[in-house]
């Protein structure tokens, strides 16, 4: 059973993956587009990035462990790029949080504070892939939540319950990542998960951080 499920969910992510290829590249113009000003538009380019990194990391990682399993280097070079991606996804998905309300000065930190994270987390990966997983865990889940200290400090809550269901969708996704082997397509539904909590978590930064009305009118004011 557990042969059979890594050797046939493999095959159906990819193509999930190739439609979030595109929506994540569309979805990072469209925050570029409504961006007035040069941190709007840089931080829809940061969080862009961090998306488009995220799924085509994954796709690549998952056709070559698919289609090129005797390209043994390859694969473990791309499965550990797999890994670190997901720092970087995590630090991406908050900046736009970050970046673009107004925070306390000491959550403000959080904003570099993030990538110093997701930096640890490579180095982490590099030294230590697949040792100790549990600790690989603590680390996702840490990385996952710490930030959200910041956002809970944010004057201004809109959207904060979007993030928190975001947050949720991906805690539930992580119970299959772990259920490999045990039920059957557990990858794959972990993929569908992640996809729907960044689909959440887009929606809330378009909705309360690009389109709300009032925000610049009130810096011109
Ligand atoms: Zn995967």
């Amino acid at each position: 059973m557990n042969r059979r499920a890594s050797a046939n969910c493999r095959y159906q992510p990819t193509c999930y993956e190739h439609a979030a290829n595109f929506y994540t590249h569309a979805g990072m113009a469209l925050l570029h587009r409504l961006s007035d000003t040069r941190w709007e538009r840089f931080t829809a380019w940061v969080y862009g990035m961090g998306l488009c990194g995220l799924f085509l990391v994954s796709t690549v990682f998952h056709i070559i462990t698919w289609k090129k399993s005797h390209m043994r280097s390859m694969e473990h070079c791309f499965h550990m790029c797999d890994r670190v991606v997901i720092y970087f996804f995590i630090a991406a998905s908050y900046t736009p949080w970050l970046n673009l309300r107004e925070l306390s000065p000491l959550a403000a930190h959080m904003r570099w504070f993030v990538w110093l994270m997701a930096a640890a987390g490579t180095i982490y990966v590099f030294s230590y892939h697949e040792k100790y997983k549990l600790v690989e865990l603590a680390f996702y889940l840490t990385m996952g939540f710490f930030p959200a200290s910041a956002v809970t400090s944010m004057s201004n809550t809109d959207g904060v319950h979007e993030l928190a269901w975001g947050g949720l969708i991906y805690c539930l996704g992580v119970l299959f990542f772990k259920s490999d082997g045990v039920i059957p397509f557990a990858h794959a539904i972990w993929h569908v998960f992640v996809a729907l909590a960044a689909a959440v978590h887009y929606y809330a930064i378009w909705k309360y951080l690009y389109t709300a009305p009032g925000v610049d009118s009130l810096l011109n004011s």
